[in-house]
C-alpha cells in the first residue's frame, strides 16, 4: 500500500479520500486528538473522483446564483427562496471549517483551494426576468444576501460579465450578482487534510487499496481491504466506518447489510464540459453565471458559464452536459455498476424511477449522442459569440443520484445528499450529490453529532469542536443573528483571503 504508516484495528476507518472523508476526519482528529484513523483509497492518488478538480463546476454552493434552488413561486406570488437561505447556512460551516484549517496550517495557502469569484444569475425573456426580479426582493429581504445586486441595465451587465451581451439581440434581460462568491478546487481541499491527517498521531492513509467487503462482528466492524499492487486482501477492524465513497458507496452500504440499507438505489448521471484557456476569453470573464434549467434538465444540468481556478491557472468552463451511463465511478467504475446494484429490495423503486423519469432519461440518452454544434448552441444562448476553435469537451465526474422507497410511494431521484446510518451508530454512509462538495461541513458535522455525541457532549469536546465550526450549534438563518454572522463569515473570508 502506497502509505507509510498503517494503523492497525484503528477507532475509525474512512472509505474514500474524497472531500467527504477528509472533512471527517479532519474534524474528528480536531475534536478528539486521542482518536486512531486510517483512511482507504482504491485510486492511485488521492481526491481523483467527483471531488477533482475538474470533475466538478467547483461553484461554492451558497444560494446566490443557483436558480435551481428556488425553482417556485409561494403562495404570495412571489419566489420560494427558503432553500436557498438554507444553503447559504450550510455553507457558513465550510467557511468557518476551511478558515480554521487555514489559520492553524493544516492548508498552507487558501490560493490553493479557494478563490473569490462573484456568483451571478442571468435570465433573459420577460418571464424570466419577473421571476429573477422577485427572486431579488424576496432574497434580499434577509441578511445573508444583503448585499446582492440586480440590473436590467445593459451597460451594468456588460460591466459585470462582458462576454453574455455579446451579439445578444434586444429581448430583456436581467442579471443579480453577489460579490463575495467563491471558486473552490474541491479536489486540492481534500488533498492537503488528508495530507495533514495523515501525518497526526494514530493515523494514516493508503491508495491502491480497494474496501472490497465490510461485516459487523460484535462491536466491531470488520474491513477487507484488497491492495490494488500486491493483489493481497487484509482485514482491519474498527468502531466506527465511514462510507465516504461517492459513486462507490451504494455497492460498500449494500455490503455492510444494515437494515437501513433497504430499497436504496443508484442512478448515475454522466457529465461533460467544454472548457476553454485561451486568454483572451478567459481574460475577460471572471464570475460564475447560473442560467435557468432547459425543459426535462435535471437540476444538476442547469447550464453555468464559470471562471476555473486550477493550480493557479485560470479557464472558462461552461456545462455541464448531462450524459447516460451505467458507470458508479469515473475512474474505476464498471459498466456493471448499476446492473450489479439491483437487489430485491430496490428493484420496484429502480423500474417506477424508470418509468416515472421518461423525459429524463431521453433526455440524458439525447445529451451524450449531441454533435459539438449543438453543444455549442447551448453554450451560445449563453454567449453568443461562441467559437467553436476557442472551446474543447472534457469528461466531468459522475452523480450517483440516490434512489429510495418513500412513504410507499413510487421510486424517487433525489439531487441531494443522503445520509445512511445504522441503528447502533456505528456505520454511516452518504449517497447522492448535489450541492455536495459545498455543504461537505455541515453533512460532517451531522454525522458526528449523531455518531460521536458523547465525544461531542464533553465540555473539551465542545471547546475544541466551537474552535473548528464556530457556529455549528447556533442557528444564523434567525434575524437576531445578523450580526454574528457576519462577525464569523468576515473572520473566515479572511482568513481565506476572499476579503481583504
Ligand atoms: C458534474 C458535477 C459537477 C459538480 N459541481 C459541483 C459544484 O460546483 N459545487 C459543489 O459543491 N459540488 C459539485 N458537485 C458535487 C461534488 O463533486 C460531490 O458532492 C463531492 O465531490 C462528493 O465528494 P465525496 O467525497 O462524497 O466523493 P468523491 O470525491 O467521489 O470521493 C469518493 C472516493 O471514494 C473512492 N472509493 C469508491 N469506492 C471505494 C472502495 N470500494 N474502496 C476504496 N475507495 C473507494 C473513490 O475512488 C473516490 O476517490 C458536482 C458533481 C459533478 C459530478
Amino acid at each position: 500500500m502506497k502509505s507509510e504508516i498503517h494503523i492497525e484495528n484503528p477507532d475509525v476507518i474512512l472509505i474514500g479520500s474524497g472531500i467527504m472523508s477528509a472533512t471527517l476526519g479532519a474534524v474528528l482528529k480536531e475534536m478528539d486528538p486521542s482518536l486512531r484513523i486510517q483512511l482507504y483509497e482504491v485510486t492511485d492518488g488521492l481526491a481523483c473522483e467527483a471531488s477533482n478538480g475538474w470533475h466538478n463546476a467547483g461553484t461554492g454552493h451558497a444560494g446566490l446564483c443557483e436558480l435551481s434552488y428556488t425553482p417556485d413561486y409561494g403562495a404570495d406570488g412571489e419566489v420560494d427562496v427558503s432553500k436557498a437561505i438554507e444553503i447559504f447556512h450550510q455553507f457558513e460551516h465550510s467557511l468557518q471549517f476551511w478558515g480554521h484549517a487555514v489559520r492553524t496550517g493544516m492548508i498552507k495557502d487558501p490560493k490553493d483551494f479557494v478563490n473569490p469569484v462573484p456568483h451571478l444569475s442571468f435570465v433573459y425573456g420577460q418571464e424570466q426576468v419577473d421571476f429573477l426580479r422577485s427572486r431579488h426582493r424576496q432574497l434580499t429581504k434577509h441578511h445573508f444576501f444583503k448585499e446582492m445586486e440586480y440590473t436590467e441595465d445593459r451597460d451594468t451587465i456588460r460591466k459585470w460579465s462582458p462576454l453574455i451581451l455579446e451579439g445578444r439581440d434586444n429581448e430583456p434581460v436581467a442579471m443579480t450578482r453577489m460579490p463575495h462568491g467563491t471558486d473552490v478546487n474541491f479536489g486540492a481541499l481534500a488533498d492537503g487534510l488528508i495530507q495533514w491527517l495523515g501525518k497526526q498521531e494514530g493515523c494514516g492513509f493508503a491508495t491502491q487499496s480497494r474496501v472490497t467487503d465490510l461485516t459487523k462482528c460484535g462491536e466491531k466492524w470488520e474491513v477487507k481491504v484488497k491492495n490494488l499492487q500486491t493483489k493481497q486482501t487484509i482485514t482491519n477492524t474498527a468502531e466506527f466506518v465511514f462510507i465516504g465513497g461517492g459513486g462507490g458507496s451504494l455497492p460498500l452500504l449494500q455490503k455492510s447489510g444494515i437494515a437501513e440499507a433497504k430499497g436504496f438505489g443508484g442512478f448515475p448521471i454522466g457529465g461533460q464540459w467544454l472548457i476553454s484557456e485561451k486568454p483572451e476569453l478567459v481574460n475577460q470573464h471572471t464570475a460564475k453565471v447560473y442560467g435557468m434549467s432547459p425543459g426535462a434538465a435535471p437540476t444538476m444540468a442547469v447550464p453555468h458559464l464559470d471562471t476555473r481556478i486550477i493550480d493557479g491557472k485560470k479557464a472558462l468552463l461552461f456545462g455541464p452536459y448531462a450524459s447516460w451511463t451505467t458507470k458508479f465511478l469515473h475512474e474505476k467504475g464498471s459498466a456493471f455498476d448499476l446492473p450489479g446494484s439491483i437487489r430485491l429490495d430496490n428493484i420496484g423503486s429502480l423500474i417506477k424511477v424508470g418509468l416515472h423519469n421518461i423525459p429524463l432519461v431521453r433526455y440524458l440518452v439525447q445529451q451524450g449522442t449531441q454533435s459539438m454544434e449543438t453543444r455549442l448552441g447551448e453554450l451560445r444562448n449563453f454567449y453568443p459569440d461562441a467559437k467553436a476553435e476557442d472551446w474543447k469537451l472534457i469528461d466531468a465526474g459522475i452523480r450517483v443520484q440516490a434512489i429510495k422507497k418513500e412513504d410507499g410511494d413510487a421510486g424517487i431521484v433525489h439531487f441531494g445528499t443522503e445520509m445512511v446510518t445504522s441503528a447502533d451508530r456505528s456505520l454511516t454512509a452518504l449517497l447522492g450529490a448535489s450541492p455536495g462538495a459545498s455543504v461537505s461541513t455541515n453533512v460532517i458535522v451531522q454525522i458526528v453529532q449523531k455518531c460521536f455525541a458523547d465525544k461531542l457532549k464533553t465540555t473539551d469536546g465542545h471547546r475544541r469542536m466551537k474552535a473548528v465550526i464556530p457556529t455549528f450549534d447556533e442557528d444564523l438563518t434567525l434575524a437576531n443573528m445578523a450580526e454574528r454572522q457576519k462577525t464569523v463569515s468576515d473572520e473566515a473570508m479572511q482568513s481565506l483571503r476572499i476579503l481583504s
